[in-house]
């Protein structure tokens, strides 16, 4: 058991900063993880502390709206500066994936307007896991539509969306999936898999986009962040998921906060490309950058605990 109590000292303190930092911006704000262990990864040194910094921003950069654009294909970014949301378009309606904090749905709203689609198109809401800067706004969203969109988790998420109740409204569950469930709408399948860890539920999706005459690989990554207790339970879904990741077909990644896929300057040398110009998302080297820092940082962890 006192195995498993040390590594708590640190991952309770990461887990307690980003339970609170979805609930709670500015208490994260004030209280960051520790600053070590650090890690070193393609060059760049991360430590918990500048991880969370790194995905979350000022509280300003979690609500503004971040200029929404094509990543490719059909699939679209609405989020803010620092909590992805995306739009799956076809023919048939619409699947939005994260619909981040209650607060940010007019937000979201206006980027499905400003790229000239309809809230009322949207069909699927789908969420990366059940934590409140991601799913909080499930049934803002889904009144937004008028009420017909499904939202559709993870079996495993559900005891956690059920206890998600902003403004004491209960959470909108309308369709449970399994690991390896499909998604499918107006001729574009999602494949969610179950990346248990950072949340039970944990859920990464894939799918493919067309492009160019091409069609290509598309992974929306779950976080791989270690929660806040390391039992044994825990480490085995990481080390699951660690490796499950890195076997699945991948050219374009996105993840449910822009850092874990460098996305502003992924989106700098989309504008600078145009239209005709390659399309700096479509990155097949650079798909497990993100699992290569987490997985580093949970191993760092796991291991000084095993050296004290
Ligand atoms: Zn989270």
């Amino acid at each position: 058991m006192s195995r498993f109590i040390r590594p708590c000292l640190l991952s309770c303190i990461l887990g307690a900063a980003a339970v609170l930092s979805d609930r709670d911006a500015v208490l994260a704000q004030n209280t960051p993880p520790p600053d070590t262990p650090a890690v070193v990864v393609k060059g760049v040194t991360y430590t918990p502390r500048s991880i969370l910094a790194r995905n979350m921003g000022s509280e300003a950069d979690r609500l503004e709206q971040f200029p929404p654009y094509k990543v490719a294909g059909n699939i679209y970014y609405i989020g803010t500066k620092t909590l992805s949301s995306f739009l799956i378009t076809t023919a048939q309606g619409h699947i939005l994936m994260d619909t981040t904090y209650e607060k940010n749905a007019n937000v979201l709203a206006k980027s499905v307007a400003d790229l000239g689609f309809k809230m009322s198109d949207i069909k699927i809401i789908l969420g990366n896991h059940a934590h409140g800067d991601h799913m909080e706004g499930d049934a803002a969203i889904k009144a937004m539509t008028g009420g017909g969109a499904q939202v559709t988790v993870m079996a495993e998420d559900v005891p956690a969306l059920e206890a998600m109740t902003p403004g004491g409204k209960a959470h909108p569950i309308d369709k449970i999936l399994h690991d390896r469930d499909t998604v499918t709408l107006g001729g574009v399948t999602l494949t969610a898999h179950l990346t248990a860890g950072h949340t039970r539920g944990c859920t990464t999706y894939t799918t493919t986009v067309s492009e160019g005459g091409k069609s290509y690989n598309v992974v929306f990554s779950c976080s791989l962040r270690a929660p806040n207790t390391l039992t044994p339970p825990v480490i085995e879904e990481m080390t699951r998921s660690f490796s499950l990741v890195r076997k699945l077909p991948c050219d374009i990644q996105v993840g449910d906060h822009p850092a874990q896929f460098q996305m502003y300057e992924k989106y700098e040398r989309l504008k600078k490309a145009g239209p005709t110009g390659p399309n700096p998302f479509i990155d097949p080297l650079g798909c497990n950058l993100e699992t290569d820092i987490q997985e580093a940082m949970f191993k760092a962890v796991l291991g000084r605990t095993a050296s004290r």
